[in-house]
């Protein structure tokens, strides 16, 4: 999906996972238990999975980045068993507000894309329950065909979505995670406008231990112009230029 002309508006990147649908959804947890069993799968033992587990996702952003280089792992084949084994359709429901939040965009003076960690088929299945694919103009994805892909945090996985999007400036961008470590790679970037969003209650849920790892920062760090959502439509009041005059 990348695009080969030169478009001058500013772009606005939306995380998928745990950022278009609550993270209440329970998807990461039931992924977690689909990545260790995957883990296991491959000759680990219990105790080894979730230690390694826990260390790739800390060190990658990604456990599969970590089975790839450690454990020669196919990521088509983890794809097979972990993302696309999920029972999405049960999961997930279509929101009426965030599809009308994208639809409130002003195209005229914005584009809208997805940055996810996720392959391609996870992302198109994700926007598709959420109805809202056709209100996105392009798709960042961790390119699983490619044995050395990239993923947020890393720099890299930042410049590689500037080039797919033609993006001349990337204080143009505006970006929304519910990650900060990926929010905070962004800002280190140079993008614009970022935005950390944080649903409330969510910390004290299961899988809580990633959540931790997602969002550890140096004490007394600055807020490094990051600005904290608890809803998606704080946004309209964010990046009011972003929207349509109401
Ligand atoms: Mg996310």
């Amino acid at each position: 999906m990348a695009c080969t002309t030169q478009d001058d508006r500013p772009i606005v990147f939306f995380d998928i996972d745990n950022t278009l649908y609550s993270a209440s959804s329970m998807i990461s947890h039931e992924m977690g238990k689909k990545i260790h069993a995957y883990f296991v799968s491959i000759g680990l033992s219990h105790e080894e999975a979730s230690e390694l587990h826990l260390k790739y996702y800390t060190q990658y952003g990604l456990a599969l980045r970590g089975l790839v280089r450690h454990h020669n792992v196919d990521p088509l084949d983890f794809d097979a068993k972990c993302d696309q084994a999920l029972p999405l359709e049960e999961m997930i429901s279509y929101s009426p507000q965030v599809q009308k939040l994208f639809e409130d965009i002003d195209r005229s003076k914005v584009r809208v894309w997805a940055l996810t960690n996720a392959y391609r088929l996870h992302a198109e299945r994700v926007l598709r329950i959420l109805k809202i694919d056709n209100l996105v103009d392009g798709l960042i994805f961790c390119d699983y065909l490619m044995k050395d892909f990239s993923c947020k945090p890393e720099p890299e996985f930042y410049r590689m979505a500037l080039r797919a999007a033609n993006v001349g400036s990337p204080a143009n961008c505006y970006f929304i995670d519910d990650n900060r470590k990926n929010v905070d790679a962004a800002r280190a970037e140079g993008w614009g406008h970022c935005v950390h969003f944080c649903e409330k209650g969510i910390e004290h849920m299961e899988g809580g231990k990633l959540k931790a790892i997602d969002d550890a920062r140096e004490p007394g760090a600055s807020d490094n112009d990051v600005v904290d959502v608890t809803t998606l439509d704080e946004l309209r009041t964010v990046w009011p230029e972003v929207f349509k005059a109401s």
